[in-house]
């Protein structure tokens, strides 16, 4: 190609570039979903009577990785908290850092600037709306455990007057009525409708601001929950309350992907999956009704060392997982009080246990769950052939899925600091 024509094509494709001006954001953050997490997904959606392993939302959405370390004097591994105010701000902090730099100094985030902008803002999680990843887009607070402040920051801090969050959806009843103060009422005085059960979601007027809280902390296990499927109804109801001629940016967190990871339970874990999928099967959908929205997913780190196979046997086995009837923590709980938990440990998770595998769950004896939630995923890890390396984080890269206006950009390697800059300059496009 001749220079000239080489330079045309740069202004060219550079004025695309900067023209290109999503309007409205929906940012998609699988807490803990490493790549593990959404090929064992693949595996464990797949239809087994055809020969080929069905592509997923997952792998139609694939664009690229982020790597996700912290700060580098907080090392290679990133918690949530870090991970998230770097996918909001653009800026790499310490672990438990909230939306704050590594000098604890608040940096603006995409949200923010997005409300500046005079688009709506939202949140919907299955964690408490007040968690790590949600509270490093709407607030901003030197340490993840300071709950009540950063709930407190949800109704005191205001851009230009107005709330920072339009829509708050998820858990933390706990967080928000209190001894010393009662959010839930002052948001109601403030305008806000209020819902406290997940089914109330339908009957709220579209376009008004929404507080729905629907849990203490965070909300029941996907498996625990009506029909499973809880970020879906989520999601919907949240684009519902958002939609507007000013667009709008919404933060949507599969939390509990994260929390199956920690609890190295691979039922929960694909189950939390579905969940998520099935909520961007139908983002996969609205953006097609809506071609001027940019949606991004991504997760903020990967947990628990998923492994897909274990124990030096070529096989993994995922229909173990498909038939449980609760969650591996509340199978726990039911037991716990039983003698004999032979016929209810069979019932719940789906399969007849062997001799052995009632005898693991029997000799347990202890007042709290989690001993015999463990029990309970070691058999579901050695009939699926699941293995772990932690209950913590791991330091591999993460999956970047993105579609709409602008989803080209996040093509490739990139820091996930690169995510939050690319919305920043997507969000200043803004015609
Ligand atoms: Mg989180
Ligand atoms: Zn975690």
């Amino acid at each position: 190609m001749k220079p000239i024509a080489t330079l045309l094509l740069a202004v060219l494709c550079q004025s695309a570039l900067a023209n290109t001006a999503p309007q409205n954001i929906i940012m998609v953050v699988g807490d803990g979903m490493g790549p593990s997490f959404t090929t064992a997904y693949r595996m464990y959606a797949d239809d087994p009577s055809t020969a080929e392993v069905e592509e997923t939302v997952f792998d139609r959405l694939l664009v690229g990785m982020a790597s996700t370390h912290p700060d580098m004097e907080t090392g290679y591994i990133t918690d949530s908290a870090a991970s998230a105010t770097a996918l909001s701000t653009g800026v790499k902090t310490y672990n438990g850092a909230i939306g704050v730099d590594a000098n604890k100094q608040p940096v603006q985030t995409v949200l923010e600037l997005a409300k500046m902008q005079g688009r709506k803002t939202g949140i919907a999680v299955t964690s408490q709306i007040n968690h790590a990843t949600p509270a490093s887009f709407g607030a901003h607070n030197e340490s993840r455990q300071n709950y009540d402040k950063i709930a407190d920051g949800y109704f005191d801090v205001k851009i230009n007057g107005q709330f920072v969050l339009d829509v708050m959806l998820g858990g933390g009843w706990q967080y928000f009525i209190r001894d010393d103060r009662n959010l839930v009422e002052q948001f109601k005085a403030a305008g806000y409708e209020y819902v406290d059960d997940i089914t109330q979601l339908d009957t709220v007027k579209a376009g008004t601001p929404l507080l729905g809280l629907f849990a203490d902390k965070g909300m029941p296990w996907a498996l625990d929950s009506a029909n499973h499927m809880r970020l879906p109804a989520l999601t919907k109801a949240a684009i519902r309350q958002l939609e507007n001629d000013q667009g709008y940016f919404l933060l949507i967190e599969a939390s509990q992907v994260d929390w199956a990871g920690h609890g190295n339970d691979i039922g929960s874990s694909m189950a939390e999956m579905h969940d998520l999928a099935v909520a961007l099967e139908w983002l996969e959908q609205y953006l097609v009704k809506n071609p001027d929205t940019l949606l991004v997913v991504t997760a903020d780190h990967s947990t628990g060392g998923l492994s897909i196979g274990a124990n030096d046997n070529y096989s993994w086995s995922p229909k173990w997982l498909k038939n449980l009837k609760a969650s591996p923590v509340e199978i726990a709980t039911q037991l716990m009080t039983i003698k004999n938990r032979g016929a209810l440990a069979s019932d719940l998770m789906g399969f007849e246990l062997t001799t052995e595998e009632v005898s693991s769950l029997n000799v347990i004896e202890s007042d709290e769950p989690r001993p015999l939630h463990n029990a309970i995923s070691k058999i579901l890890d050695n009939r699926s052939n699941t293995g772990w390396t932690t209950t913590g984080h791991t330091g591999v890269d993460v999956p970047i899925f993105a579609k709409g206006v602008g989803s080209e950009r996040f093509r490739g390697h990139m820091d996930n600091t690169r995510i939050a800059q690319t919305m920043f300059e997507l969000l200043r496009n803004k015609k």
